[in-house]
């Protein structure tokens, strides 16, 4: 067969070579070591908890060895496709501190040289490597109508392994010139199939990062590069973007690897080197049972990333506590090196900890506690009416005008040797401090002596005094004396019959009638914060 004719015939339309590709593509002028890598989402309008694992493992293979970390989006699937995608991606990546080296923004700025970034303006570029392929021998044009591919290509390839059939040829791959020339002339629609030579019997060995040494079999399947709209697959636009665009590691989903040998025939067929391959462990959650399950959208808010702002968390949280499930060594890190910049810590992407990490909200507001932990006061009021802008419009107008009041509230605690560690998220503020800002909804009654209870607070306005710290708790002592509680804890322990309760006792009823609960932070700082005559209107409620 003469298949620079068919080339020729299939593509007649088609200008650019590939050599004038390829000039534009210079090879990039890098220190040695660093790494090209990208981030290269379907734009589906938003972005999942696992591709945000795999950009931050780019982004951080990139910066820290002086290479590039680039946006590419993968928009092949148009039917999929939801507008602005671009600009949500890039604004959780920048919100999250990793922004791109190159990107484009669709409509609007190109920010790089090995652009287009959007995947279906290279289809010019897709058309002139399959029709080298054609040209070579190497590809050849299939007329029938299931043409979808990846999932077409998937899903017939394991069927047939599965039953032993190891080779997947189509039937398209011999017909002859003349049949193809009638097809065309008839109008018939065609994809770009590869003219696989592997037998599928043969083995390969890919060395992961993630998941070290892997062997596959080798691929056997005439996969689609092109389909019937000239639109590329993943599968084949990958090696030529990756190629030209100068990528040398690739991070993607697990997903991804039973298609690897498919990958390898590919970049073979093109004549093109492979980059090294990560291949990102999918992020699990447990059930009510205890099992484990793929963390998908549909079952689990977290899945996207805009839960974390809408919850109001700090972003430098989230980011450790992914940093813990790529690298496990990273806690101990950060408990050496309280205050170091995570660009510190010796990240190293191509040992993954988790095979199977699993989401932990418990662990992510432990980290976020510790970090609020540290924020003055100010930062926390900035932080907060930063989430409150987006999410708490309701309680905006407060935050604005009572400024200074609120930021007292969050200082409560904060500026002291072990300051106080029960924020992680902006959105449980006003839960957290509903008495600071209104009386308590509900009070913590139950099991607690009611008549004792109603005798202290009746008592204490006799002996309320805000006025310093030292004469506050003076003077409830002197309350708890002259009740019948102790005032010291030892001579309690020792004779608790002589008494009604100790002074601790006390100061429950108080913070009961102030705050609603029997924890809260510092209780003096609460009532002298509240004021003397709101405390004791609260109080006047039970005595
Ligand atoms: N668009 C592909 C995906 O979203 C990209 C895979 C890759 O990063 O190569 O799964």
């Amino acid at each position: 067969m003469d298949y620079k004719k068919l080339a020729n015939l299939l593509f007649a339309d088609n200008q650019l070579t590939v050599e004038e590709i390829e000039k534009r593509y210079a090879k990039r002028d890098l220190p040695q070591g660093s790494h090209v890598t990208r981030f290269a989402p379907s734009p589906t309008g938003y972005m999942h908890l696992g591709g945000f694992f795999q950009a931050l493992i780019d982004f951080n293979l990139a910066k820290r060895s002086g290479g590039v970390f680039y946006l590419r989006i993968e928009d092949t699937d148009q039917k999929r496709e939801v507008s602005g995608a671009s600009a949500i991606i890039m604004n959780i990546l920048t919100s999250y501190g990793l922004l791109p080296d190159e990107y484009q923004l669709k409509g609007g700025v190109t920010v790089g040289e090995y652009g287009p970034y959007y995947q279906s303006e290279r289809k010019e570029i897709y058309k002139a490597y399959a029709k080298k392929l054609v040209a070579e021998g190497k590809a050849f044009p299939c007329f029938c109508k299931k043409t979808e591919g990846l999932s077409d290509v998937k899903e017939k390839r394991e069927k047939k392994f599965a039953v032993g059939i190891t080779e997947d040829r189509d039937a398209c791959r011999n017909l002859t010139i003349e049949q193809i020339e009638q097809y065309l002339k008839a109008g018939k629609k065609f994809a770009i199939r590869l003219k696989s030579k592997g037998n599928g019997t043969n083995k390969i060995k890919i060395v992961d990062g993630a998941k070290g040494e892997v062997e596959l079999l080798e691929n056997a399947s005439d996969a689609i590069l092109l389909k019937d709209d000239f639109m590329p697959t993943y599968n084949f636009a990958h090696a030529v973007d990756d190629t030209l665009m100068g990528t040398t590691v690739v991070v993607r989903g697990e997903e991804w690897l039973p298609s690897y040998p498919l990958h390898v025939e590919i970049f073979d067929a093109l004549g093109f080197k492979q980059p090294q391959y990560i291949h990102s462990p999918l992020i699990y959650k447990l059930n009510e049972k205890g099992n484990k399950n793929k963390i998908s959208k549909r079952k689990h808010p977290e899945a996207d990333m805009r839960f974390f702002d809408k919850e109001g968390y700090e972003k430098q949280a989230v980011v450790e506590y992914l940093l813990n499930l790529i690298n496990s060594n990273f806690e101990n890190w950060r408990k050496a090196n309280p205050d170091a910049d995570i660009m510190e810590f010796p990240f190293d992407g191509f040992n993954i900890t988790a095979n199977t990490p699993v989401f932990d909200i418990v662990k992510l507001n432990d980290i976020s506690k510790e970090i609020i932990s540290k924020y003055s006061a100010d930062k926390c009021y900035q932080e907060l009416l930063a989430w409150a802008r987006e999410y708490s419009l309701e309680n905006l107008d407060y935050l604005v005008k009572d400024r200074e009041y609120v930021t007292k509230v969050l200082n409560i605690d904060r500026e002291k040797p072990k300051p106080r560690k029960d924020i992680y998220k902006w959105s449980m503020f006003f839960d957290l401090f509903d008495y600071m800002f209104s009386d308590p909804a509900k009070f913590e009654l139950e099991d607690i002596n009611k008549k004792d209870f109603e005798i202290v607070l009746r008592e204490y306005k006799k002996y309320i005094d805000l006025s310093s710290k030292d004469a506050w708790f003076a003077n409830i002592k002197k309350m708890a004396d002259a009740l019948g509680y102790a005032t010291d804890n030892a001579d309690f322990k020792k004779n608790p019959e002589k008494y009604k309760g100790n002074v601790a006792k006390v100061c429950e009823y108080i913070r009961i009638a102030v705050t609603g609960r029997k924890n809260s932070p510092d209780l003096y700082e609460i009532m002298s914060l509240l004021g003397e005559k709101e405390v004791l209107q609260r109080m006047a409620e039970f005595a």
